[in-house]
């Protein structure tokens, strides 16, 4: 076994703190816990389990992880690649073989998108299996980056402001999914999983494109971050400092009952952010109003 190098442990470091921030902050996992952790064979993946795997070695409190994989079947899948690796490195786990790629095929004409019904057969399976093993926690790979491109996919294209929560009740009620790569950036991931060398599987094998739009919205973010570096860390915490009062949906706040209070002397400025630049005072002087008169102009 090869020596992990300085920039690795640092690497590692860094990733288990902010790994075990997340689960702190949402209380994602406590003792007695099974975590069933969904393993692709990407590198998010491999990055989760094998620092759920570190974690647990040193948390104060005790719990199950069972790895899990759903072979779908898929042409050229690597079948043998994770259980040798999951062996390798001393993890329970389940793999759960369900051709639900010929289903896809079957029902989704030629050219018609087939992720959505992929998915949802994905994770019917996936919630049966968490059950079966008794998981009381289902992890998911998905990272910062996964969750900042799903909130402007949504924006951009559904009209509202919906990510991807850190934690949340399955669709059937019966299991809580955790994220806890939700922190961590996807550069560190894929810097990390170099580093230790995972076995990748490739993740194209359903011969289905990753969504144009999404390629889209990563590509502008790696753009954002190139010219203003340190914009995508701001973008990740804005979605853990929400205000339902400066936004404009009644159902999370009760703009139809505001009243005012001309009694308590308090003023309250409209967009006040804290930290964020207000308007000088020179923007709300009143505009004098200049008139010019042409001398060629008709009504002189
Ligand atoms: S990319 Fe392929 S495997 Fe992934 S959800 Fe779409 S059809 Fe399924």
């Amino acid at each position: 076994m090869t020596t992990p190098s300085k920039s690795c442990i640092k690497l590692e470091k860094w990733l288990l703190r902010q790994i075990g921030k997340a689960i702190a902050d949402y209380n994602m996992i406590g003792a007695g816990d099974t975590v069933m952790v969904c393993v692709s064979g990407g590198k998010d993946s491999y990055t989760l389990l094998s620092c759920l795997l570190a974690l647990r070695a040193r948390a104060p409190v005790d719990f199950r992880i069972v790895a899990m994989n759903l072979d779908q079947r898929q042409p050229g899948f690597p079948a043998d690649v994770l259980p040798a690796y999951l062996e390798k490195i001393g993890v329970e786990y389940r793999i759960v073989t369900e051709d639900t790629y010929s289903i896809v095929k079957d029902k989704i004409p030629e050219g018609k998108t087939t992720c959505s019904l992929c998915s949802r057969l994905r994770r019917g399976i996936i919630y049966r299996t968490a059950c079966e093993i008794g998981a009381t926690r289902i992890a998911l790979g998905h990272h910062r980056d996964d969750i900042l491109e799903t909130l402007f996919l949504n924006m951009f294209f559904g009209g509202r402001i919906k990510a991807m929560p850190p934690k949340l009740k399955s669709d059937d009620g019966r299991n809580v999914v955790i994220r806890p790569l939700a922190y961590c950036s996807e550069t560190d991931i894929a810097r990390y999983a170099r580093a230790k060398a995972f076995p990748i599987i490739p993740c194209n094998l359903c011969g289905t494109q990753e969504n144009a739009q999404r390629q889209q919205i990563k590509a502008m973010l790696r753009e954002w971050e190139a010219h203003f570096p340190g914009r995508i860390e701001s973008l990740a915490t804005s979605l853990r400092n929400v205000t339902p009062s400066h936004l404009g949906d009644s159902r999370l706040f009760d703009f139809a009952h505001l009243t005012g209070n001309p009694a308590s002397g308090e003023e309250d400025l409209e967009g006040d952010v804290p930290g964020a630049q207000q308007p000088s005072q020179k923007s709300f002087a009143p505009i004098r109003v200049i008139r010019v008169r042409s001398p060629q102009s008709p009504m002189a």
